[in-house]
């Protein structure tokens, strides 16, 4: 959790800290809050007073500490605003529609047409879009904004998609000012890795605070980094290419143009090459190999154990960069396969990444399910309206 700054001119940023703590524990009070964030009560019951205005917060009963007076309880009014992510993946095209504090209020997830080009995909997604809306019964003028995950790279400056080697045939393709134009609403572009990495901290909360590397799993490999509750993008929006560290510097040829990356051997297209699905039992996705461990594969178990091998290696070559020491494992990746990832990538961390023996890491799965890229979309619109930024920070003390 953050903490607020009591000097002056910081207004909007503190409004964020406390709005973000009230979401965080629901049912704390401005005593509480004050404690948590360090501001001032003073400056608490002010912005208290303000988020109360604004209907985005509201007094939801009294607390009872002791002898002393009663304390009225705060939590965040959930229907006051909502946001829409859609996740697009070359296999499937997911949307949902969040409330404030992170809950799936409405979801969808279509079969993009084979061979379709970047405008019918985006005519289509606007169209579901306002489907999903209109259907939900959330009100329109409470949407935000719509998030998109895309696989990357991106250019995050000029909201493009700028051919993702998931996404043949998307070459500098404009989807952000598109999707604006056909929506109405302001859209949010980020990779789906780092879309997820924002959307695991806001649906873990508490348990998500602090740093972690979020290891995405879909149809490419990717991660997000989340330093100190703030996502990090880098200077291009293309930070934590996990899928592109080198594992073998003269293995496998790339489809990145690079050789021996991690995703030439633990990505799902690699490992349904070395199964031969070709004229075998015709696996297609992560669901298909999950249901053949679960049915007692041998094959399929030892082509996931030797991919999440690979996906270990690359994982210590990040942590070591990075230094965090929490990774969580999620995306498309499920039931047992998703375990035979964890469990090998904590093996790999807990013996051969550096700061094993400062403090231990752990290795977790994803809290917000195989959704979470469509989450993660959708909370960026809520990160860009109500997370604490920094950089507001430094904004509103650059001299004038
Ligand atoms: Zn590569």
């Amino acid at each position: 959790m953050r903490s607020g700054s009591n000097a002056p001119r910081v207004g909007s940023y503190n409004r964020n800290v406390v709005l973000d703590a009230i979401r965080q524990s629901a049912g704390v009070s401005r005593v509480e809050l004050a404690g948590r964030t360090g501001l001032t009560q003073q400056a608490v019951s002010n912005i208290v007073r303000r988020l109360i205005q604004d209907g985005l917060v509201s007094e939801s009963g009294q607390i009872q500490t002791g002898l002393g007076k009663p304390r009225m309880s705060l939590q965040v009014n959930e229907r006051a605003n909502h946001a829409v992510g859609v996740h697009i993946d070359p296999h499937s095209i997911t949307y949902v529609v969040l409330n404030l504090v992170g809950d799936v209020v409405a979801r969808r997830a279509r079969r993009p047409p084979a061979g379709a080009s970047p405008a019918t995909v985006i005519r289509q997604v606007a169209r579901a879009v306002g489907d999903l809306v209109a259907g939900s019964g959330v009100a329109a003028g409470s949407v935000l904004g719509l998030g998109v995950a895309s696989p990357g790279p991106i250019d995050a400056e000029r909201g493009e998609v700028v051919s993702p080697p998931n996404l043949p045939g998307w070459q500098r393709v404009p989807l952000r000012d598109a999707l604006a134009e056909q929506t109405g609403l302001p859209v949010y572009l980020d990779n789906d890795a780092t879309a997820a990495a924002s959307g695991e901290r806001w649906v873990g909360r508490t348990e998500r605070s602090g740093s972690f590397l979020f290891v995405y799993l879909g149809t490419g490999i990717g991660s997000g980094l989340v330093l100190a509750d703030q996502v990090y993008r880098g200077d291009t929006g293309n930070a934590a290419e996990l899928g592109h560290v080198p594992v073998d510097a003269a293995g496998r040829p790339c489809h990145c143009g690079g050789r021996g990356c991690v995703e030439a051997y633990a990505g799902l297209p690699a490992i349904l090459a070395g199964l031969g699905t070709a004229d075998g039992p015709g696996y297609r996705d992560w669901a298909d190999l999950d249901a053949a461990v679960a049915a007692g594969s041998e094959p399929v178990r030892a082509a996931v154990t030797e991919a999440a091998g690979y996906l270990g290696a690359g994982t210590v070559s990040a942590i070591n960069m990075v230094d965090v020491n929490r990774v969580i494992i999620g995306g498309q990746v499920r039931g047992r396969c998703a375990e035979i990832f964890r469990a090998a990538v904590e093996r790999a961390v807990s013996r051969r990444a550096i700061a094993r023996s400062v403090r231990p890491l752990s290795v977790e799965a994803s809290l917000a399910g195989q959704d979470v890229g469509a989450i993660g979309a959708a909370s960026l619109v809520l990160h860009g309206n109500y997370a604490p930024h920094t950089s507001a920070l430094l904004a509103d003390i650059t001299p004038r």
